[in-house]
């Protein structure tokens, strides 16, 4: 155990580092159970919400260690590097520096029994997808809304999600929520794929995968730790030392048998994770499309299989969902050239996985923020595939580097640009696909904001 558990009684306040989604709802919280809490943030976000709250003091700029260095424990936003030198200088004086989903898992330890029910899913690309498929089929009994939340880092920050009347939480984990996770024991965890991401915040991919192994410590026998058995840098190796003694380790698998694990074969979903094989739906009735998404699918069976959902009602869901906005959603068609708003595709591994999922030759729009992003590997995935590239953001020319090798390219210097180049460069028959392998917050708000104003555009051509 890395830190003690705060208790209210005895603590005289908590430190809230970051004011954004999980900040906020983190001093909401802390609030309404009376608690004194410093809050802080470097200073660009509307706190007007926070002002009015009892005990609240709220502070911009630097940070100031020596407030913060009297706190009992530290919640921090996961936008916050650990390595931050402020923050750096609190781990080293002993304050415990947790998170909101760590701080969540605590509160639901005090409760009384029955125990709460911890679900957590990471990996570089698919947690939204995932979590929100588990968290639909584990609440599909519930009539109340409340017995099963979903959220962590997508919808509901963690600290909104807390009800009494909870049993079972589903949270989807970042690699830096993992790691400000100490105690956090999750029932059942998955880790869905690991592929090059965040290298701004990671010296080495090894870091980024130990920070994403962090899901399967503390888990207990009787727990379920759920890996991705097509996925070389995970089995088996990773998979079996990640696994805990008693812990059984459930592979998913698109495209072999996998013994003890679910797995696709024959067109048909199979869980085999007891001693027979039970078909549970042929996959052409899944409702999402491309490899991918049949690989979050096929995880997210195994991981409501595990938590007890009836296989009935895993296949309803997987029968129903349309999938998350801004990942693959279908915009429009003009003149015979379909629009499909990819939003979500931040990393080169997601883009490759995106254009691997249409059979037309496509125009990508791709470009922002790169982090620290080798975009070499897009060569291969894009040749053959692309009918143009449409380059935008601070990443434009590293992209025109590696995709003017397969396709021509052009920049654009705004999504509205882009898409009216991407109209004049498609054919009827073609794809224009917005799938920027890079963050969004050198153009726009969020990936959201970027999606919402490519829809736009599209719906103003
Ligand atoms: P995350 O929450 O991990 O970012 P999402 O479910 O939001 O994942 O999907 C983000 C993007 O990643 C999608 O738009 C798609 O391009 C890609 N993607 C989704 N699932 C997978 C997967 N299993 N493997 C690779 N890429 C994926």
């Amino acid at each position: 155990m890395d830190t003690p558990s705060p208790s209210p009684s005895s603590v005289p306040s908590f430190g809230v580092l970051g004011l954004g989604r999980s900040g906020k709802a983190a001093v909401h919280f802390l609030s309404q159970r009376r608690h004194p809490v410093l809050a802080w943030d470097q200073g660009t976000v509307p706190l007007d919400e926070l002002k009015h709250l009892p005990q609240i003091e709220v502070l911009h700029g630097p940070l100031p260690e020596e407030r913060f260095g009297r706190c009992a424990a530290i919640l921090l936003s996961p936008g916050i590097p650990r390595n931050h030198p402020g923050v750096a200088r609190l781990i080293d004086q002993g304050i415990p520096v947790i998170n909101d989903c760590e701080w969540l898992y605590r509160e639901a330890q005090r409760q009384t029994p029955p125990p709460r029910r911890f679900v957590a899913i990471t990996g570089t690309n698919g947690k939204s997808t995932v979590t929100t498929l588990v968290g639909m089929m584990l609440a599909a009994a519930d009539t109340t809304g409340i017995q099963t939340r979903t959220g962590g880092n997508l919808g509901q920050a963690a600290l909104s999600l807390f009800h009494e009347e909870t049993r079972t939480y589903v949270l989807e984990l970042s690699s830096f929520q993992l790691e400000s996770m100490h105690d956090f024991r999750a029932n059942s965890a998955a880790l869905l794929n690991i592929s090059p991401d965040h290298m701004d915040r990671y010296p080495r991919l090894e870091d980024y995968l130990a920070a994403k192994l962090r899901i399967f410590r503390n888990q207990r026998p009787g727990d379920v730790a759920i890996v991705n058995r097509d996925d070389p840098g995970l089995w088996p190796e990773m998979a079996q030392s990640a696994c805990l003694p008693g812990v059984t380790l459930v592979g998913f698998s698109i495209d072999r048998p996998v013994p003890g694990g679910v797995y696709i074969e024959d067109g048909q979903l199979i869980d085999h994770r007891g001693p027979r094989k039970q078909p549970l739906m042929a996959t052409s009735r899944i409702r999402i499309k491309g490899r991918h998404n049949l690989a979050n699918a096929t995880a997210a069976a195994a991981l409501a299989l595990s938590e007890g959902a009836p296989p009935d009602t895993v296949a309803g869901v997987l029968e129903e969902f349309s999938g998350l906005p801004h990942r693959m959603q279908w915009v429009r068609e003009i003149n015979g050239v379909g629009f499909y708003n990819d939003s979500k595709g931040t990393n080169v591994g997601a883009v490759i996985e995106s254009l691997a999922s249409f059979d037309h030759p496509l125009v990508l729009i791709a470009g922002g923020r790169a982090k620290k992003t080798d975009f070499s590997s897009l060569e291969a995935a894009a040749r053959n595939r692309l009918r143009a590239a449409v380059l935008i953001g601070e990443a434009a020319n590293d992209l025109e580097q590696v995709l003017s090798r397969v396709a021509p390219t052009v920049q654009a210097p705004s999504m509205k640009e882009a898409v009216a180049q991407s109209l004049r460069l498609a054919h009827p028959g073609d794809v224009v696909l917005l799938s920027p392998a890079c963050a969004s917050f050198d153009m726009f708000k969020n990936f959201e904001d970027r999606g919402d104003r490519f829809s736009e555009a599209v719906h103003a051509l």
